[in-house]
């Protein structure tokens, strides 16, 4: 079960995010539209530092001439920014247009949809009656839900739900009809009153569909928008070998927009019909392709850990044999607990993929499907490939071992919203600070990382007046050009350090009547928050130093 806190700690961060400028949802003026979101001010900060961090430390920043710590050799590594809209062909080939779906299964009753695999349900029973009562809530609302639900169904009063009879806790409607435990005549959908009314459950394509052209109509128009930033990548191969001094082993890093038309959209952005993800394909070596996949695992598990997610709700989750996609040969999640999932669970933060040579021979011979241990192509009834490839060589040539092979890829692939979320949700805490007057006070903050801090520095003069804010903005104005940082002269410098707090800056620096005569500044440190005097004409190296 969910830790109640633990919920009420999550609407207390989706309260934060909105307030303060984080997250807002999209369209909000005309209700919102659900399942897209838009970042504030303060949010659009926060995500572009956890996307610069990313790129900084996996390519701009990557030093490709050392062997870094349990890296099998030094390699290279190198951008692209593709589009979103690709030719038709490049996800037939990839296997989206046939496999990328969920189940879905609709109410004929309440007319709403449902993701299959989330909907949960438990046999209750009340004077001969019988039911399997079904919920789509997650985490600590599920069963108290269904005990409503089951009430409402047999036309009890609250003082007589005990008269239920549970046939056991909730489990998977999906399992439990597998199972042959329950059917879909006994099942009461979550938003219907008898049962019955649920559908056979069917597949639905997650791409998103548009037309190209003015011309649209015909068949010949329909695309897609991408439902991953991986085949720009995979289809460009040879096009960035052709162009670049790269050799194998090397990576190709894109950040960018997805889009998938997810069933049940939830969670805040964790589950989002539009989102960024941040992704890697690296190409290497078949005989190496085992130890690249252990490194580059390792080396994401880390970068989390360094930029300051509690270890303690990360998890590292290799998938057990059967749950591996067709063409993988080893997969990992790396996994955080959300504090809207239940004790115990944990969500998808980044995947990281051991994928063969599945991607690049896709493109090259057309649809592939697993046969016999091996991957052939597959074909339709009249014999011919069911999606002919490009045709085009993506194989690799070593010119010093005089080796063609085509190379396995390893795809560390992340998140950029579910990245932004986990930060948000771990940096978040309430604590008590003194206040002005040494009484205790209530505060919130964020103890973000300084690297993905929206802003890093306050610089506050301690009151209005007394060349305090001349001196004040001379300071903001020797800061700026090195960081964000944000110069607040309104209201009691205690409302001002709470501001700073619940925006995540970790320094403040304040200019009182000392400053004017010996040019210090007190600088606050929002986590420990020590205060200590600094030369303001050192201020600008000194947090400089700290940031690096
Ligand atoms: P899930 O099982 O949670 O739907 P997935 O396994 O389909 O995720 P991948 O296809 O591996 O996800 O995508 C890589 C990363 O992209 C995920 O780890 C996640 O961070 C992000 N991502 C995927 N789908 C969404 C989404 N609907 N909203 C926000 N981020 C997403």
């Amino acid at each position: 079960m969910q830790n109640q806190n633990d919920q009420s700690r999550m609407d207390r961060i989706v309260s934060l995010a909105k307030r303060r400028g984080f997250i807002f949802q999209s369209s909000e003026i005309y209700g919102g539209l659900n399942g897209f979101w838009d970042y504030g001010p303060l949010g659009v900060a926060l995500k572009r530092n956890l996307k610069d961090a990313w790129w900084h430390d996996m390519v701009a920043g990557h030093d490709e001439l050392a062997t870094l710590a349990g890296a099998p050799s030094p390699y290279e590594m190198t951008g692209l920014d593709c589009t979103i809209i690709m030719h038709p062909q490049v996800w037939k080939c990839s296997g989206h247009f046939d496999l990328f779906h969920d189940w879905m299964i609709d109410c004929r009753e309440s007319k709403r949809r449902y993701r299959y695999d989330h909907l949960h349900g438990r046999w209750a029973a009340h004077r001969g009656k019988k039911v399997f009562v079904t919920t789509d809530a997650s985490g600590d609302e599920a069963a108290p839900e269904t005990v409503a639900r089951a009430q409402k169904f047999f036309g009890l009063r609250a003082k007589q739900v005990d008269e239920i009879e549970w046939g056991g806790g909730l489990e998977s409607l999906q399992q439990a009809i597998a199972a042959g435990s329950a059917t879909l005549a006994d099942t009461l959908g979550p938003d219907a009153t008898a049962p019955g009314s649920l559908t056979e459950p069917r597949e639905f394509n997650l791409m998103f569909e548009t037309r190209i052209g003015a011309l649209a109509g015909d068949d010949e128009d329909r695309a897609f928008l991408r439902p991953e930033t991986a085949q720009g990548i995979f289809v460009n191969f040879k096009n960035v070998l052709d162009t670049s001094r790269v050799r194998v082993p090397f990576g190709i890093a894109q950040v960018g927009k997805s889009f998938r038309n997810e069933i049940t959209p939830r969670n805040f952005t964790f589950r989002s019909r539009e989102f960024e993800q941040m992704e890697i394909e690296f190409f290497c070596k078949p005989a190496d392709s085992a130890a690249w996949y252990r490194y580059w695992r390792d080396r994401r598990w880390k970068w989390y850990l360094d930029l300051g997610l509690t270890a303690g709700r990360l998890q590292l989750r290799e998938h057990a044999a059967d749950e591996l996609s067709h063409y993988s040969v080893g997969t990992a999640d790396i996994e955080y607990a959300f504090p809207f999932l239940a004790a115990g669970e944990f969500g998808e933060l980044e995947g990281i993929a051991h994928r063969g040579d599945f991607d690049l021979r896709s493109h090259m011979e057309g649809k592939l499907v697993r046969q016999d241990g091996g991957l052939v192509v597959e074909t339709g009834p009249d014999g011919k490939p069911r999606h002919k490839g490009s045709g085009k060589d993506l194989s690799y040539f070593d010119d010093i071992t005089r080796e063609r092979f085509v190379p396995h890829v390893i795809e560390p692939s992340a998140g950029a919203d579910r990245a932004t979320l986990a930060f948000l949700c771990d940096a978040y805490h309430e604590d008590e600070v003194p206040d002005e007057d040494g009484k205790p006070r209530s505060r919130t903050v964020l103890k973000l990382h300084p690297r993905l801090a929206p802003v890093k520095a306050a610089i506050l003069p301690l009151v209005k007046k007394d060349g305090m804010p001349e001196v004040a903005i001379d300071l903001y104005r020797a800061l700026k050009p090195h960081m964000a940082c944000q110069y607040d002269e309104k209201g009691s410098v205690g409302r001002r350090y709470a501001r700073q707090d619940e925006a995540g800056t970790p320094w403040c620096l304040t200019v009182d009547g000392q400053s004017l005569a010996d040019r210090t500044v007190t600088l606050r440190d929002r986590d420990s928050l020590v205060q200590q005097r600094v030369a303001i004409d050192e201020v600008v190296d000194l947090l400089r130093d700290k940031l690096s």
